[in-house]
């Protein structure tokens, strides 16, 4: 949800913009064979009162080089599976999209894999700062109680981030919210996707045909660690608004995530705290669409430490 973002100024929307430009030269160069990975799309939004629709009607003035077009109110699938009630309008993106998660982790994998990087697969329990002298070093201590010392460190830990910074002197909270997402098998045969974008979007519920008869409905927004069932069921009826045919149908899988969310600032964290200490955390709600903004932003840092350490 690149293109849809409603602002159209300030950091958020121009890492936004950056990062839907760099996914499209990450995927041409993380596919392989086995995992051709493509962003499914496009992604529709309904909205769900005059003044969402007028807001879209803005985007759209703004967007349409972005490829966004306006879902007029009443206009629904000709065939297929019901859409839910669209009185409003909505908003049709046609460059945002699905990216399949697991095919990507495959490719980045493979990606790293390809360029010869070391993984350690053990928790870090604690950094320390080695000297103050410009040349500074930090010591990562390792839960195998093995040690690393490095020039330049990235912390990109979510939820562990203050347990690492705490004790350097610094306050980063960042809160759990949690995400939880179905995977609804559909009771009836006799409908199809046809008409259906890859991601339709309704109230917030992110709407997506997976398969022939099974739809991903996702997701929550918890506050906390606790996966509340009354949230689920909320979401399973869309707040009262879900067809009879997402209403009947049975859950064929559940599960939940958490999301780190900064506390008392924008999402996300990207920020040198001294030379060789770089964060590059608290994506929210937002981790995969800005992941190539964040890496490039990373890179960027990285050679300007290293440049003035050289000098
Ligand atoms: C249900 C759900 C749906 C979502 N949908 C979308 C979406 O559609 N689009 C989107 O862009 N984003 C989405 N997100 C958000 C996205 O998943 C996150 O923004 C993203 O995962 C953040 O990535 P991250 O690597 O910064 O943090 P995380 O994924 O939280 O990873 C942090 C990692 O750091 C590790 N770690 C922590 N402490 C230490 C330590 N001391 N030593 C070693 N490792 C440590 C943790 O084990 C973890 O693996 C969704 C999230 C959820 C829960």
């Amino acid at each position: 949800m690149g293109h849809v973002f409603r602002r159209s100024s300030g950091r958020s929307w121009m890492l936004r913009k950056r990062s839907m430009e760099l996914w499209e030269e990450w995927i041409a160069q993380l596919k392989t064979k086995e995992n051709p990975l493509i962003v499914n799309k496009p992604l529709i939004q309904l909205a769900s009162s005059e003044k969402e629709a007028s807001l879209m009607a803005k985007l759209f003035n703004d967007r349409q080089d972005l490829g966004l077009e306006l879902l007029p109110p009443s206009r629904t699938i000709k065939s297929g599976r019901s859409w839910p009630e669209n009185h409003y309008g909505g908003l049709i993106s046609h460059q945002d999209g699905r990216i399949n998660p697991i095919q990507l982790q495959q490719c980045l994998l493979h990606a790293i894999e390809k360029c010869n990087v070391h993984k350690i697969c053990e928790t870090v329990i604690r950094v320390d700062r080695l000297s103050s002298t410009k040349d500074r070093q930090w010591r990562l201590h390792l839960s195998d109680s093995t040690s690393l010392t490095k020039q330049i460190i990235i912390i990109c830990a979510a939820l562990g981030t203050e347990k690492l910074l705490n004790p350097l002197g610094y306050r980063f909270p960042i809160d759990p919210i949690l995400g939880q997402v179905l995977k609804l098998e559909l009771k009836t045969n006799d409908n199809d996707w046809s008409d259906w974008p890859a991601v339709l979007c309704y109230e917030g519920i992110n709407l997506i045909p997976d398969g022939t008869n099974c739809l991903l409905m996702g997701a929550t927004l918890e506050p906390g660690t606790y996966a509340s069932s009354k949230a689920l069921e909320q979401m399973k009826s869309m707040n009262g608004s879900a067809p009879d045919w997402i209403r009947h149908a049975s859950i064929a899988e559940h599960w939940s995530g958490l999301r780190g969310r900064p506390a008392n600032r924008t999402a996300p964290i990207l920020q040198t705290l001294e030379p060789g200490l770089i964060i590059a955390t608290g994506h929210y709600r937002n981790g995969i669409l800005l992941a190539p903004v964040s890496a490039e932003w990373v890179a960027k840092e990285v050679m300007t430490t290293e440049r003035e350490s050289s000098i």
